[in-house]
């Protein structure tokens, strides 16, 4: 099978499997998926959705988090790792979103990568989930899934993932096609212990079909 047919096939049936793709990170506003995406670094949605409520109790605009101590920033976000950095970043973000960008999200993708924090996997993300743009987010379970898969062959830099799906998944599915992914890669094609006999791609999967003899 083609990488374009393999495509279009992976996601009807990922679709039948997952009719409600969303974003795990709970957010009401554009620049509260730009904390959040910055927080998940080697961190669970999770976490970052039990510290995100207290951090906008605190801050609850850009202006306020932009005028806002990194000390005090730093004290709320430390569950989620690496404290000090993504404290600083999120307040150098939201300082260029208040006195640069006039409190607006920027809707492009070369104006999102100016943003302190903000690489192309989150600019996807603001893209695709609050834009309606097509994006690819590649995360860690979308990298895996694609190579298990055969949609890539032995990539793992992001952006030569995203390029290379680009190039195979129709626009306007990449967006959700990636929170599929997620939810896919959480409950069935888990990292290291990928179930599948479970799996509604087991016949078209190049892992999958590989590893068939070891089901019998
Ligand atoms: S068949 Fe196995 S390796 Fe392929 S997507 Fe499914 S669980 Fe992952």
């Amino acid at each position: 099978m083609r990488k374009k047919q393999l495509a279009l096939e992976v996601i009807e049936r990922l679709k039948k499997e997952y009719p409600d793709a969303h974003c795990t990170l709970d957010y009401d506003k554009a620049w509260q998926l730009l904390v959040s995406v910055r927080l998940a670094a080697q961190c669970t949605d999770a976490r970052v959705d039990q510290v995100t409520p207290k951090l906008y109790e605190k801050f609850p605009t850009i202006e306020a988090l932009a005028n806002a101590d990194v000390d005090e920033i730093e004290k709320i976000v430390h569950p989620c790792g690496l404290g000090p950095s993504k404290a600083r970043d999120i307040s150098r973000c939201m300082k260029m979103l208040h006195y640069e960008y006039g409190d607006q999200v920027p809707d492009t993708m070369e104006e999102l990568l100016k943003l302190p924090g903000v690489g192309r996997k989150s600019a996807n993300l603001v893209l695709g989930d609050v834009f309606g743009k097509p994006a690819i987010v590649t995360d860690t379970h979308c990298i895996r899934l694609c190579n298990l898969i055969g949609l890539v062959d032995n990539i793992k830099e992001p952006a030569k993932v995203e390029t290379a799906l680009r190039k195979i998944v129709p626009p306007e599915e990449g967006n959700d096609l990636c929170h599929r992914f997620v939810n896919h890669g959480r409950a069935v094609c888990i990292a290291r212990r990928p179930q599948c006999q479970a799996c509604c791609l087991k016949d078209i999967c190049r892992y999958g079909k590989s590893s068939e003899i070891t089901f019998k």
